[in-house]
């Protein structure tokens, strides 16, 4: 693996993206010498000391590790543009998020096969989730215990944690074991971390790589397009230091760039909404109208509560800073949300709709603002939004960022924000459990002087003010068997050839988890499809038209 420009060389594949599935793509697909691979990865190395402190992850918002994307403004969360921090590093958002591994119930997955049939269902892809983890001391037959991403424990949570999980028992839910099939109920949360470390995709998937000629990977280039010859992808346009380079792909592109950017560089490449695409003078090569549609994500609305201490409050001191570098131990290891749970926004509902999620620390305007004193924060987050939204391009040139509007709480019928409002209900009586009870005073620091107002007007003053997102965008190009979907269940784009998307915008539908888990499960079943296309002679075939066009 090296770090030169893959410029002029012509390579098997060439991946856009080293992110949670671009990195187990590549790692995957280099895994045999005899085939060559470029990976593109707009960000630099993953050197920055802030992305191996598990409790600093906020810190990486708008730093050059961070796209740094705000939304348009969302009229039905008080016209506010919501921060959207995505990952510009190699391991991409893997190496800025807040590292829970969810992976969601069996039944969204079952969902997805429902859209693009059963290869997709979760029988399907248990032996993926499988492959991906390494979940230490793990004795579930179901889990993972050889793949590639180490998973843990927390070693160090706060008391107010445990704590926590007695109030919800006592507010009537159950403790569950996490990342079961029907994981319906709370429990602490399992880290992506090693020894008190991030474990993200690079570590997972690029480093083990290291020294494998045949993987080149290539930082600070920022694809710009696809190449075609007529609807064959043969290559891609990137900049590095602001030239223009093309690499070629003698089998196929892959496009990982996550479900803001992998639907502009489609567009910029002439695949989306022939009309949009007209608007900006760029040439359309198929007209494919939901490209950029469907975007779903996960918002939170958190209630913050003064306590008396024991909070990550403190994690910054000295002895903390000590106990990290020295053992991977103490609160920075922490990775802030320590515990959550699924609870349900209607009784008769058959699956939980609203997640709790918990933090021993006032987790105030994304974590970007110090923590003012010891806090809780309680949070609900609204996991299967009806409301959907839209990427779509502000202009033709790669280099400005695209236009997101997550439409959050836009269905005609208000049933997202009565969700919301009810998951916020759930937070206020596990709050008041009488165990919980002893651990807060009366005193919000958000919404700020809340305990002046009713609850009622609490929880809407928390959705118009202080809600956002939780960071889990997906659908952008829409997997399916039906002819309107973006990608086939083979990740292929319709009305081309040579070219797949693999991340996180393929997801047919939003799971009721974290999307880190499925992201590389996408990555590492990409690899299979494409390894199944040399073996069927698809690719072979695209061998051909690639040399004809090399030499032409
Ligand atoms: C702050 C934050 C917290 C999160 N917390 C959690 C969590 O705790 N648990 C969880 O399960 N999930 C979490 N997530 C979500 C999870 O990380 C993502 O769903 C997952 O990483 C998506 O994988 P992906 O491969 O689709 O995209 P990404 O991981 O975002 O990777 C995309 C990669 O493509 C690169 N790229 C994009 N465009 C180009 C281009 N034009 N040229 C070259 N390279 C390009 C990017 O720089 C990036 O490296 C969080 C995300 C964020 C941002």
């Amino acid at each position: 693996m090296s770090d030169t420009s893959g410029a002029t060389a012509v390579y098997d594949y060439v991946i856009v993206g080293a992110g949670a599935s671009g990195a187990a793509l590549a790692g995957k697909l280099s895994e045999d010498g005899s085939r060559s691979v470029l990976l593109l990865e707009a960000g630099g190395a993953d050197t920055k000391p802030d992305i191996h402190i598990p409790a600093a992850f906020s810190g990486l918002y708008r730093s050059a590790v961070d796209w740094n994307y705000d939304t348009i403004p969302q009229p039905n969360i008080g016209g506010r543009n919501i921060f959207w921090p995505r990952g510009k590093v190699l391991g991409g958002s893997s190496s800025i998020n807040a590292m829970m591994w969810v992976r969601g119930f069996a039944a969204d997955y079952d969902s997805w096969a429902e859209k693009a049939g059963d290869e997709w269902s979760y029988r399907s892809l248990l032996p993926y989730f499988r492959s991906v983890e390494r979940v230490e001391g793990n004795t579930d037959p179901d889990q993972g215990s050889g793949g590639a991403v180490s998973i843990s424990k927390q070693r160090s949570p706060r008391s107010h944690t445990a704590t926590f999980l007695e109030a919800v028992k006592e507010a009537g839910y159950a403790v569950v074991a996490p990342n079961t099939a029907t994981p319906d109920g709370f429990s602490q949360t399992m880290v992506s971390q090693k020894r008190g470390k991030r474990f993200s995709s690079a570590d997972a998937y690029l480093k083990p790589a290291k020294g494998r000629t045949n993987l080149t990977v290539v930082t600070g280039a920022h694809a710009t397009r696809v190449v075609f010859d007529g609807t064959r992808a043969v290559g891609v346009e990137y900049l590095v230091g602001g030239v223009k380079r093309i690499a070629r792909a003698a089998h196929e592109v892959v496009l990982c760039g996550g479900a803001v950017n992998t639907p502009q560089v489609l567009m910029l490449s002439g695949i989306g909404d022939a009309t949009e695409l007209q608007k900006h003078g760029i040439p359309v090569v198929v007209d494919s109208p939901e490209v950029g549609k469907n975007l779903r994500d996960h918002l939170i609305a958190g209630l913050v509560i003064e306590t008396a201490g024991d909070t990550l409050f403190t994690a910054k001191k000295i002895p903390q800073v000590l106990s990290f570098l020295s053992r991977g131990l103490g609160m920075l290891t922490s990775n802030i949300a320590e515990a959550y749970g699924f609870v349900r926004s209607r009784p008769e509902l058959e699956l939980p709709d609203i997640e709790i999620i918990f933090a021993p620390v006032a987790f105030i305007d994304q974590g970007q603002a110090d923590p003012p004193s010891h806090a809780l924060t309680i949070g609900a987050i609204l996991l299967q939004p009806e409301s959907s939204g839209t990427i779509t391009l502000a202009s033709a040139n790669p280099l400005d960022k695209a236009l997101i509007d997550p439409r959050y709480l836009s269905d005609p019928e208000g049933r997202d924000r009565a969700a919301l409002m009810s998951g916020l209900a759930a937070c206020e009586n596990i709050l008041r459990t009488p165990v919980l009870s002893r651990s807060h005073g009366e005193h919000f620091l958000a919404p700020e002087g809340a305990e002046r107002l009713g609850q009622q007007e609490r929880d809407e003053l928390t959705i118009d003010q202080y809600s956002h997102t939780l960071y889990h965008p997906v659908g952008t190009a829409r997997m399916g068997v039906d002819a309107a979907s973006v990608v086939d269940p083979q990740l292929r784009v319709r009305g081309v050839t040579g070219l797949r998307v693999a991340d996180a915008s393929v997801m047919p539908g939003i799971i009721r988890g974290h999307t880190q888990a499925p992201s590389m499960v996408i990555g590492e079943k990409a690899a299979d499809l494409l390894m199944a296309a040399e073996r069927t002679g698809e690719a072979v075939a695209a061998v051909a038209v690639a040399a004809a066009v090399a030499v032409g």
